[in-house]
């Protein structure tokens, strides 16, 4: 029997396995750094998915194809959470429900497991489904600060078979801006009678500032000569467009992520904590509306995103 004494006093004989077993210094400094980037990914997913840049099925999705990844190694239990709707209590019945155990990792579900989550999750919220026959009138909308004029920008440049719509608005200029090409600058009289004869084909006031519409008459000339046009506006201004087209489609672009947004939203950080708020809250409510649309387009690179938007065009 061993000598009470000594069990929990090895000498240095037994010591030196000890040691020898247990990682270097630099390597254990090395996993935790791994271990906290890996959480903060985590988190950046969660709020991806809480904040409606992903589908909860998009995240399941990569957890499945690579479950050592951070979606993989996320916790059903906080899958769940990061959905809206759901709380801790709604959570748990769902786990019952689904017979899956709070333990369980995204990537370690077993197959009747991720079957009946999916099934679950394509009911609940469902994902954006093409309809099918394109229209040739497309509009392309998104949260401020998303990039929408600059993958409309690239398209006008890199596919001139596509007409880009040029707006009415009654702010002024910015340098660089030619009146014509960039917008129709107009003054509040000149708006007002555009929407009187009925020149335009949607309009709205963004930001609460200043009014922006689309002409009817270019539009509807280039349909007629069988051209693809895009309409680059804001929310307000595509459902608008839906009601008078239904068959319009409609692109919703995406950020990369949250954080992205934010970053692009709110950068420098020069603005005041309130301003900084409101924008926040208004991207968050913007993103809520892709539902609405027929295709979502991730704007992680704008070259690739201006193709994409293209190609749903042809
Ligand atoms: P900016 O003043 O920065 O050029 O544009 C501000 C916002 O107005 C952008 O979100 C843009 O999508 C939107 N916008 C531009 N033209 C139109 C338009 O004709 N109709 C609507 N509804 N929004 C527009």
């Amino acid at each position: 029997m061993a000598d009470p004494r000594t069990a929990h006093t090895p000498g240095p004989a037994s010591r030196e396995p000890d040691r020898a077993s247990r990682p270097p210094e630099v390597d254990r400094a090395a996993a935790s750094r791994r271990a906290v980037a890996a959480r903060r990914e985590r988190a950046s997913l969660k709020r991806d998915v809480t904040m409606r840049v992903i589908t909860p099925q998009e995240l399941l999705r990569r957890a499945l194809a690579e479950p050592e990844s951070p979606a993989g190694a996320m916790r059903i239990t906080e899958f769940l959470t990061s959905i809206p709707a759901i709380g801790e209590g709604k959570r748990d019945r769902i786990l019952a429900q689904l017979g899956i155990s709070p333990v369980k990792r995204l990537g370690g579900l077993g197959a009747r497991q991720r079957v009946a989550l999916e099934r679950f999750l394509d009911q609940r919220w469902p994902e954006l489904k093409p309809r099918r026959g394109r229209s040739r009138l497309v509009v392309l909308a998104g949260p401020t600060a998303v990039g929408k004029g600059t993958v409309a920008a690239h398209i006008k440049e890199h596919h001139p078979e596509i007409l880009l719509s040029v707006s009415a608005t009654t702010r002024a200029p910015r340098p660089g801006e030619v009146d014509g090409e960039h917008y129709f600058f107009v003054d509040d009289a000149e708006f007002d009678r555009l929407i009187a004869d009925g020149e335009l084909l949607e309009h709205a006031t963004v930001h609460n500032r200043f009014r922006y519409g689309t002409p009817r008459g270019p539009i509807e000339s280039a349909l007629a000569e069988g051209r693809t046009v895009l309409l680059e506006i804001d929310l307000q201004g595509a459902r608008q467009v839906r009601a008078a087209e239904p068959s319009a489609t409609l692109v919703f672009l995406l950020p990369p992520s949250w954080d992205e947004l934010v970053h692009r939203l709110v950068g420098r950080g020069t603005e005041g904590e309130e301003e900084r708020d409101r924008r926040l809250k208004t991207a968050k409510v913007e993103l809520a509306a892709q539902h609405e649309f027929d295709f979502a387009v991730v704007n992680d690179d704008v070259a690739r995103a201006a193709d994409e938007v293209a190609s749903l065009t042809s």
